[in-house]
């Protein structure tokens, strides 16, 4: 029995561990080329497209990994198969510093409007790239482009994974149900916890050419954590090294995580840790349903 769309998502019975009442977990997307070769496979002819996507691993994942040790703090990495194979010192650096490595698809494509046997093809294809660049099996998966299917919870759990990062319909994690194996736990995001839309400007591509301060959107983001925090949630949040790992805004980062460390009752953690506490939990599982159109 599971139960209906209309479950309260703020969970009666959720807890966090003992002696914290929300969490926050640091994730970092770290699409380099990818995201854009995918939407745009020309743009592969464009050098200096490709070097702002370059600078992820070559700069951003550099300066993150020195901001996460003096922070002393362990984030979580989701890496697509392709940028693990073109940058696999990178994506070793990020192993070696002992940080969670998950998914996020091959070729950073979206999942929505392919078949469920294409969509478990491209996950076996960057679980391939993840093991063999990095020797890794990932236990989570965030979708690229925040753009799961109806089918992907089932993927997933069929392929051994913990958790989904995916969906945006609740403020602390809860349970999918997927068939009658139980359920894949959710570690909710939304567009406000990302810094793509604030930040990313590349003509023809992305962006409107507004680009924000790290000033005003670190306080954006202090204002969710503080709100979270209060409210007993989750505050997850989604950077990119080719994005956040420039100097003012890996600046603002670092202050917004000082600000996490210094929150009473926080628990910082990894989005797998953070799995592994919600599957401890047996929380009834959430069973969606793709919505029925109607018929005139
Ligand atoms: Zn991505």
């Amino acid at each position: 029995m599971t139960a209906g769309a209309d479950q309260d998502r703020t969970a009666p019975g959720f807890a966090w561990p003992a002696g914290f009442r929300a969490a926050a977990s640091f994730t970092f997307d770290v699409d380099a080329e990818s995201a854009i070769l995918f939407a745009d496979p020309a743009s592969a002819g464009r050098r200096s497209v490709m070097s702002h996507q370059a600078y992820g691993p070559r700069t951003g994942v550099p300066r993150l990994l020195s901001l996460l040790d003096r922070t002393a703090i362990k984030a979580t990495f989701f890496v697509p198969g392709y940028t693990a194979e073109r940058w696999p010192d990178t994506i070793r650096s990020i192993r070696d510093a002992g940080h969670e490595i998950a998914h996020h698809g091959f070729m950073h494509e979206s999942v929505a409007a392919v078949t469920p046997d294409e969509e478990e093809r491209l996950l076996l294809r960057g679980l391939a790239a993840l093991d063999s660049v990095a020797g890794v099996r990932p236990s989570g998966w965030r979708a690229p482009m925040w753009e799961a299917s109806w089918a992907s919870a089932e993927i997933l759990a069929r392929n051994g994974f913990r958790y989904d990062s995916s969906l945006m319909d609740a403020d602390q994690p809860y349970l999918l149900a997927v068939g009658d194996s139980g359920g894949l736990v959710e570690l909710p995001i939304h567009w406000s916890l990302d810094d793509w839309e604030p930040y990313v400007f590349l003509p023809d591509l992305s962006g409107s050419g507004t680009i924000a301060s790290p000033a005003e959107v670190g306080a954006r983001w202090a204002l969710e954590l503080d709100a979270m925090a209060a409210d007993g949630g989750l505050f997850l949040l989604t950077n990119h090294p080719f994005v956040s790992g420039r100097a003012s805004r890996a600046a603002a980062l670092a202050t917004l995580i000082e600000r996490a460390k210094a929150t009473d009752g926080l628990w910082i953690a990894t989005c797998d840790e953070i799995a592994r506490w919600v599957e401890t939990l047996a929380l009834e599982p959430v069973d969606d349903r793709r919505p029925r159109l109607p018929a005139d």
